[in-house]
């Protein structure tokens, strides 16, 4: 027989510290570090191959509370990181007093927090819960904390990312720039090849999740986006509880960080290398953008 490989995964973006994941936190937390998948009725999750468990996760936050949440969870749970910020969705009901406070939390100390980045930030015009422009001014005060914190950034764009660029392009025009220079992630992305290479000129990194597997051609521009950038601006991510990825899609009641697993696999096939190899590369390159440190390389005997 075969011995099992394992796959120390991370999720670049999970919302562990949302309430959906109130009822059974530290259950799920758990079995993710076990690589212990829910039941679905049907469908066999199991690989006879491969073992993946989650090996680091980072939790945005979208607003102060939320924040708070990934700080404690951070203490709680040793693969677990923090970020603290803003969502687009949620500036509306943003205080100064609120603002304040996050930049507190980047600016003292942040390692003892265990805050490994800011956000999430960034422009939404799907949803229509807070105006652009200050969606666009939580966004450059955000940008400006991750230059003062020396944190980055993770960046959310919705139908946005046109704007987005060219928001950045434009704030880090005075920043000197290398080919090494980091400033975040634009989480999820959406864009086209052409939007995806200049991030990553700009100094960021792309987070894949769901969207990336799903097989209606619509996204046949995102597909290619994934080919086209360099294998060391790649992050995976689930975004969980959103964006459940193919072929769980509709299968789970929610999305968990877990599923990390399947956007690797469309990764790899979209890349043609292995598995084994996007795993390993997109993990080197969440340690080196979060600073994080070394990840567990086997899962938790459960
Ligand atoms: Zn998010």
């Amino acid at each position: 027989m075969s011995s099992i490989r394992f796959l120390p995964l991370v999720d670049a973006h999970a919302h562990v510290n949302m309430e959906d994941f109130d009822s059974d936190l530290d259950s799920l937390l758990h079995r993710s570090q076990c690589g212990i998948f829910p039941q679905i009725k049907g469908f066999q999750v199991a690989d006879p191959v491969f073992k993946p468990f989650i090996a680091g996760l980072i939790s945005p936050g979208v607003d102060l509370a939320s924040s708070f949440k990934a700080i404690e969870l951070a203490q709680k749970y040793d693969f677990v990181f923090a970020a603290v910020g803003f969502h687009p969705n949620h500036v509306a009901q943003a205080t100064q007093d609120d603002w304040e406070e996050c930049e507190r939390l980047a600016l003292e100390n942040p390692n003892s927090n265990k805050i490994m980045a800011l956000g999430e930030t960034g422009l939404d015009r799907y949803w229509d819960y807070s105006p652009i422009e200050r969606q666009r001014d939580f966004l450059v005060r955000t940008l400006d904390l991750g230059l003062r914190a020396n944190l980055p950034v993770i960046i959310h764009s919705r139908e946005t990312n046109g704007e987005i660029t060219e928001l950045l392009r434009d704030f880090y025009s005075n920043v000197p720039n290398s080919p090494e220079t980091t400033h975040g992630v634009v989480h999820s992305f959406s864009g086209t090849p052409e939007q995806a290479e200049e991030l990553v000129e700009l100094g960021f990194y792309l987070g894949f999740g769901g969207f990336v597997t799903y097989t209606n051609r619509k996204f046949a521009d995102l597909w290619e986006a994934a080919r086209r950038i360099p294998a060391n601006r790649i992050l995976l991510e689930t975004d969980c509880p959103f964006l459940t990825p193919h072929p769980l899609r509709g299968k789970l009641e929610r999305n968990e960080p877990l599923t990390t697993i399947f956007v690797a696999k469309r990764l790899a096939e979209l890349r043609d290398v292995s598995i084994a190899e996007i795993v390993e590369q997109t993990n080197r390159n969440a340690v080196r953008l979060f600073r994080l440190p070394s990840l567990r390389e086997k899962p938790l005997n459960c």
